[in-house]
């Protein structure tokens, strides 16, 4: 079963998608990657969805990729006796450290840290931003606000605080019990929210140690001032559009994107874009045209996947929501103009050997019309400087490595299969000519384009690039 588009879509679970049915559907419909969101759920339920994905990649027999997103330090709500209540502007409402349920009078915000830094006048956004709070008194466990904008707010949703650096450290002591947990899971990627400073990132490559891959969400205006070394010290980066939209104007947000983007695929670290791409979803069975225009502007811009959040969580409509981000990104590389933008925008090699390999790979497989580039990899670390060229042929990525396979399920345009490792060149052939057909990546007559390293079974060593015809 093979993607007929490049840029991957990650579906997050939740309780509207979390039985094994509709899991295998969001597959089956396009979803390559699936996210485990520790800002909600039990750790019952994460072990059920990472045991259902885990069934589906058997039976499916493809890498899937998972990851765990950690709350971080974000300010959420507690819970409400109804799970809801509606707040109307003008009216008081207070927030707490009382543990009891919330109601249209107060609710508990259970983060002791902040309460000494809100001042009068301090504004509070409460989900994304779509319901307005202005503190009018303080105290040490508890401010009274007024409401400024109105709107139904419910259970653990978000809370920004644009105008004040909290005092909260990277990793919370809920994170590193999550972090615990995925790690034992297996989970393929850990994805660290309100990354700030480089030295965040350090410090979670420590605690995880290889055990899993390290997606940076950028969300804070501090995080996009370091942004290259955030890159530089990250497996992957996320536009976390929903936080970065409220802690920074909403405008700054597109320009921001393409420069993420941009800087993400130079440097050959996978880039996701996410939030609130088919909003409109959670409740109606066909998105808005400006949400439909959104996606696309994120596949021309380049990312390497977009994300569907509440849409597959909480929505009415999770199989659909896949199914129409699936059909708007195959229609845009389908646009002759997709393909003049990749080469536009194209980085140059590094002056590497595993560069110079992959960038005549991509040159000989556009000068032969090759069928794929296939990719032998360990660490996945060639294959990713081959998505970085934005061939406009499939990277067929053949690796020894199962967690390889699942991190770079996440990756534009690389489709992996795990196999064992190859001896000698024949064999290298054989086997690649072999799975392509098998994959339906290529037929007879077709040629191939395999690049791999020599010893073989030695990671880090591409430095070698055969032409192939299927049936030669
Ligand atoms: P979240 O992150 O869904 O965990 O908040 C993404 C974002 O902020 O856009
Ligand atoms: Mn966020």
């Amino acid at each position: 079963m093979r993607r007929q588009r490049c840029a991957k879509i990650i579906a997050t679970l939740g309780p509207a998608s979390s039985g094994p049915a509709t899991v295998r559907a969001l597959f089956e419909t396009g979803a390559d990657v699936f996210r485990l969101n520790f800002s909600h759920g039990k750790h019952s339920d994460h072990r059920a969805m990472h045991g259902t994905i885990r069934d589906l990649e058997k039976e499916a027999g493809r890498p899937i990729g998972v990851i765990m997103d950690l709350q971080g330090p974000k300010l959420r709500l507690g819970e409400f006796k109804d799970g809801r209540v509606r707040l109307q502007a003008g009216s008081r409402f207070r927030l707490d450290l009382a543990p009891e349920p919330g109601d249209d009078t107060r609710a508990p915000l259970p983060h002791p840290e902040v309460f000494a830094v809100l001042r009068p006048g301090t504004e509070i956004l409460i989900d994304d931003g779509r319901v307005k709070l202005s503190v009018s008194h303080q105290d040490n466990d508890c401010v009274d606000t007024e409401v400024v904008t109105g709107g139904e707010i419910s259970d653990h949703k978000g809370i920004n605080v644009p105008g004040v650096v909290l005092p909260l450290s990277p990793l919370t002591k809920k994170d590193r019990g999550d972090l615990d947990f995925g790690l034992r899971l297996g989970v393929d990627w850990v994805a660290l929210s309100f990354v700030q400073r480089p030295e965040d990132v350090a410090e979670a490559r420590a605690l995880v140690a290889g055990r899993a891959a390290i997606l940076s969400k950028l969300e804070k205006p501090a995080a996009i001032e370091r942004l290259d070394e955030i890159i530089e010290l990250s497996d992957a980066v996320m536009v976390a559009r929903g936080d970065l939209g409220v802690e920074m104007p909403p405008e700054d947000v597109p320009g921001l994107q393409k420069r993420i983007v941009r800087a993400g695929r130079a440097a050959g670290k996978p880039v996701v874009v996410a939030t609130q791409m088919l909003d409109s979803m959670v409740h109606a069975p066909t998105p808005t045209r400006a949400e439909a225009s959104d996606v696309a502007t994120a596949v021309y811009d380049g990312a390497d996947a977009l994300m569907l959040s509440t849409e597959t969580a909480a929505g009415a409509y999770p199989v659909e929501a896949v199914a129409m981000m699936d059909r708007i990104i195959a229609r845009v590389e389908q646009d002759p103009s997709y393909r003049s933008i990749m080469d536009a925008e194209h980085p140059e090699p590094e002056a590497t050997v595993a560069d110079a390999i992959t960038a005549a790979a991509r040159h000989a497989a556009h000068t032969v019309s090759a069928a794929a580039i296939v990719t032998y990899t360990t660490s996945g670390s060639t294959t990713l400087r081959a998505a970085r060229e934005r061939p406009d042929v499939p990277v067929l990525c053949l690796t020894p490595s199962l967690a390889t396979a699942r991190r770079l399920a996440l990756a534009w345009g690389v489709h992996c299969v795990h196999t064992k490792d190859v001896r000698n060149v024949a064999e290298m052939v054989e086997r690649a000519c072999r799975i392509a057909a098998e994959e339906g990546v290529a037929g007879r007559g077709d040629r191939l384009v395999i690049t791999a390293g020599v010893p073989f079974g030695t990671p880090g060593t591409t430095n070698l690039l055969r032409i192939a015809g299927i049936g030669d």
